[in-house]
């Protein structure tokens, strides 16, 4: 192995480290170094680099853990000087927390250890010095038991078995009649420490490790070896983080949040992740460990006294309650709130974002034991993005960088109704844990929540409370509900990084995962039944309850006009109606480029005249069904022409295959022959015919237009004569016809030359012209490789990617779903090809027939109207393969727009 730092050290306002090594350190020990660079009290410690994780998956543990030992120990005597204790000591023992820490933080994905150095004799040198028996003995219980779990394998396998420790408490309170775990004797601490270890051994065959180095090498492998679990690597498939970034380790000095009323432990936000509203908030509990907040078994207190006094106005209760009862951190420890507040305002102006702060006092003095950007939900990213832009905090830019496209996915979605809302039955409130408004039907395991949702239902995740282990689930479903936990507990936090709505600590809910029911609000729900939540308010309702669409907020606008500021890309909409049209031009979408007309050919009666036409006998039997669609369609056209109003309308000719038209039972078949007056014998045979074996690569596209020409000439006789009606309303158009699925020359040449020829009739007849271009999709190979040939004759390209990749990839557009999910899990395909563009592929010829098509005419215009068009990472990349815009479903717009201008700052060097 090689020579390199491995372990890096830090504490007492010196670091090796600093906040730019999150890629070595994780982003956890980069700005533990950083916080003490700036002076922030944190307890001393050092960082295993995310190298070591590489080389232990490499070389395996023992050769990493000889690697490491000599820096290890050396970084541990600073902390034993730093601290003036000694990590092995049995009268003035050092403990140490060794948590994970990847470059990203990935929420409780991985695991942590407490208390680590305790044995039989460091609890009572604890228990002497710090003069509190119960206080020691609780820390050594819970190191065992997170131990074992963790580095011993205790923990059970499937989620119905009980974690032994878990059982062993309950045994233990049954007997003696208590409830809470504050109520154990020290005698019955003992007690726990002795069962615990008992459980160990029968299981494992092993003693309890007793030597503290060989408890810190056995945590620090199981933290590498978190990095490989399901959950972590399922969060990094969700969010596409590549394995090789490998885990940190954290070892730090323990400080004591449960060593008596004067210590506590706490969660804070320095801005509301939720709402993103200015207010520092948090949650906080005496005489407890930092899982006790993350894990949701005590439902914690407030921090602040607004933040107390807004959870108590919305729970119900009293001041002179909620004063006694549920005092905030501000009311009980005043000088160490004072000093964490000021901290937390340094920390944020220091690293310009909020950030989420975990903290704990021990005998009333405070420690920072991490800091990091906070999770937060799209509306958050977008409130907080202006206003810190608005109070000088970030730049223009940076504003714009700090929103990521796809998060804007959850402002614009629904959230209930007003009327249903007003009319549905309460069953219980508890908190707002992540906004929206989701209906479903209950399950209460996650698998079955993956189960189900994969059979197209809608469920609502019912739990007493989630684990990571949750996660497929909570991913599957629209909602998730939980009996405990607060606003930090998991759920929590990862629905809120989901951007799913989720209500959490609805005290008045009881589970029961035997029988798979819940009863709340006097009511019993069995799996199946169907509840609704408001995640922003935190009620839950009886059954479905029906949504509307998003309210924008002013933020959102602000954000969209500095992003326009800086995106270089337009952006316009895929849309076949006014009504399509229209909302997309409230998102901003700066034309249509792509009106597929068949699916004008769909609505009510008009499909029967599509359907005369396509079985006509002959070309004259055509022209009379062609002539029944003209005037339809010339109407459409005018509806969308007037509502974009000058902007471009991209108007593709009909392309898909002819066999899409007409009826494939029976009974409809008959109908058909009635109104054409043939018989359903005749209508059968035709309809036989026009099946292909290859449909997508058949009888559609320009090949219908260059067969049956009079087709194109309708359709082009309706757009020019739309054109013309609406311009003499003094309404502007700008109008480009666009031929499908071209892959030689020729076939455009043909198609154009039809165009040109009917508009140059309509023109005559109308005594009036007016411009218009005409232009090709590249969504066929062998156009982009001779798209120098092609835009001799074509006006501008528009990159029809779904073809594309289907044709590059061999991928039918309708089967990817038989083989994806195995190409995924595999790691054959990082991404589904048709959502993220294969820049490698698809994206190289995207590149080409840009570069062609330009060698020929340099102006021009090149968009994109697959759905790539919508994808944030396939837009930067078609910024940087220099196309004029992407075009996009309406409600995509927005996101198109943001990831437009990202890549545009990005490529400015920002
Ligand atoms: C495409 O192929 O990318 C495209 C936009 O056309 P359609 O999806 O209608 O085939
Ligand atoms: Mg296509």
């Amino acid at each position: 192995m090689s020579n390199k730092k491995r372990v890096y050290s830090f504490g007492n306002k010196v670091a090796e480290g600093n906040g730019k090594m999150k890629e070595l350190l994780g982003g956890k020990g980069a700005n533990l170094a950083e916080m003490n660079l700036i002076g922030i009290p944190v307890p001393p410690g050092f960082t295993i680099t995310t190298e070591v994780c590489t080389e232990f998956y490499d070389h395996g543990k023992e050769a990493t853990v000889a690697s490491m030992d000599a820096e290890v120990r050396a970084a541990m005597k600073k902390m034993e000087q730093t601290m003036g204790m000694e990590f092995g000591s049995n009268t003035n023992p050092l403990l140490v927390s060794v948590r994970s820490g990847a470059r990203v933080s990935m929420p409780g994905m991985m695991d942590t250890i407490l208390n680590l150095g305790l044995n039989d004799q460091a609890v009572e040198g604890i228990a002497k010095k710090s003069g509190n028996d119960r206080f020691a003995w609780d820390s050594y219980r819970r190191f065992v038991q997170m131990y074992g779990d963790v580095v011993l394998g205790m923990k059970p396998e499937s989620k119905e078995d009980h974690d032994p420790f878990e059982e062993i408490i309950d045994h233990l309170k049954e007997e003696k009649g208590i409830k809470n775990d504050t109520d154990f004797t020290v005698d019955d601490l003992k007690l726990l420490v002795q069962k615990f270890k008992a459980a160990v051994k029968e299981k494992t065959g092993k003693e309890f490790p007793t030597d503290p180095w060989e408890q810190l090498a056995g945590a620090v492998c199981a933290v590498f070896e978190s990095w490989m679990n399901p959950r972590a690597c399922l969060y990094r498939q969700m969010h596409k983080y590549p394995a090789e970034w490998g885990t940190a380790v954290n070892v730090q000095a323990m400080v004591f949040g449960n060593m008596g009323n004067g210590s506590a432990t706490g969660v804070a936000f320095t801005r509301d992740a939720s709402t993103g509203e200015n207010i520092f908030n948090g949650e906080y509990l005496i005489n407890a460990q930092g899982e006790d907040v993350v894990a949701g078994i005590r439902t914690p207190q407030e921090v602040t006294l607004e933040g107390s006094r807004r959870w108590a106005a919305l729970q119900g209760v009293s001041e002179d309650e909620r004063a006694s009862k549920y005092p905030s951190l501000e009311e009980t420890m005043p000088t160490a709130y004072a000093e964490l507040f000021a901290i937390q305002n340094h920390l944020e102006t220091y690293f310009k974002d909020m950030q989420d702060i975990e903290f704990t006092i021990q005998d009333g003095k405070l420690w920072m034991l991490q800091t990091r950007s906070g999770k937060r939900t799209g509306a958050a990213m977008v409130r907080m993005a202006v206003e810190m832009c608005k109070e000088g905090l970030i730049d223009e830019p940076t504003a714009v960088l700090r929103v990521e496209p796809a998060k804007l996915d959850e402002l614009l979605h629904p959230v209930f109704d007003k009327k249903a809302i007003g009319l549905a039955k309460v069953l219980g409130k508890g908190l707002p844990a992540s906004p929206g408004a989701a209906t479903g039907q209950i399950v209460f395991f996650a698998d079955d929540a993956h189960e189900w949702a994969e059979k197209g239902h809608k469920v609502i995740l019912v739990r007493v409370e989630t684990s990571p282990e949750d996660l497929k689930g909570m991913n599957a479903a629209e909602g998730i509900l939980t009996a405990r936990g607060g606003m930090t507990s998991h759920a929590a936090v990862v629905a809120r990084g989901m951007g799913k709505c989720c209500v959490s600590g609805v005290g008045a809910l009881e589970i029961n995962y035997k029988t798979r029911t819940m009863t709340i609000g006097g009511k019993e729900y069995k799996e199946g039944d169907w509840i609704s939540l408001n995640g922003s308010t935190g009620e839950v309702y009886d059954g479905k309850v029906a949504t509307e669409a998003a309210e924008l907020s002013g933020d959102f606008g602000e954000l969209m006009a500095m992003a326009a500021k800086y995106a270089k890309m337009k952006v316009r909409t895929n849309a076949d109606t006014p009504k399509d049209a229209a909302v997309a031009f409230a998102f901003g979408a700066e034309g249509i480029g792509l009106c597929r007309t068949e699916h004008m050919f769909f609505e009510g009666d008009r499909i029967n005249a599509v359907r005369e036409m396509i079985l006509a006998d002959d070309e004259a039997g055509r022209r009379v069904a062609l002539d029944k669609l003209l005037p339809i369609q010339r109407e459409d056209f005018e509806g969308i022409f007037e509502a974009m109003n000058g902007y471009p309308v991209t108007v593709r000719l009909l392309d898909p295959p002819l066999h899409e038209f007409v009826p494939h039972f029976e009974k409809e078949q008959t109908e058909l022959g009635k109104l054409l007056g043939k018989s359903v014998e005749i209508i059968k045979a035709k309809i036989e015919n026009l099946i292909e074996v290859n449909p997508m690569l058949g009888h559609r596209g320009c090949r219908l237009g260059n067969t049956y020409p009079e087709i194109t000439e309708m359709q082009t006789r309706a757009i020019i004569e739309a054109a013309l009606n609406v311009t003499a309303k003094g309404v502007p158009v700008n109008i480009e016809i666009m031929v499908p699925l071209v892959g030689n020359h020729k076939e455009f040449k043909y198609q154009k030359n039809v165009i040109d020829t009917t508009a140059e009739q309509v023109f005559a007849e109308r005594k009036k012209r007016i411009d218009y271009m005409v232009g090709t999709m590249i969504e066929v190979p062998r156009a982009a490789v001779t798209a120098n040939e092609i835009a001799e004759f074509a006006e501008f390209f528009s990159f029809g990617t779904n073809d594309l990749t289907q044709m590059t990839l061999g991928f039918s557009r309708d089967d990817i779903a038989k083989f994806l999910p195995i190409y995924l899990e595999k790691g054959i395909l990082k991404v589904d090809p048709f959502q993220t563009l294969d820049v490698k592929g698809v994206g190289q010829l995207l590149r080409e027939g840009v570069f062609k098509g330009r060698s020929t005419r340099p102006e021009l215009k090149c968009g994109i109207c697959g759905e790539h068009g919508g994808d944030p990472a396939s837009v930067e990349f078609c910024h940087y393969a220099g196309l004029n815009y992407v075009s996009c479903s309406p409600f995509r717009v927005p996101i198109a727009r943001l990831a437009a201008a990202h890549a545009a700052i990005k490529q400015a060097g920002k």
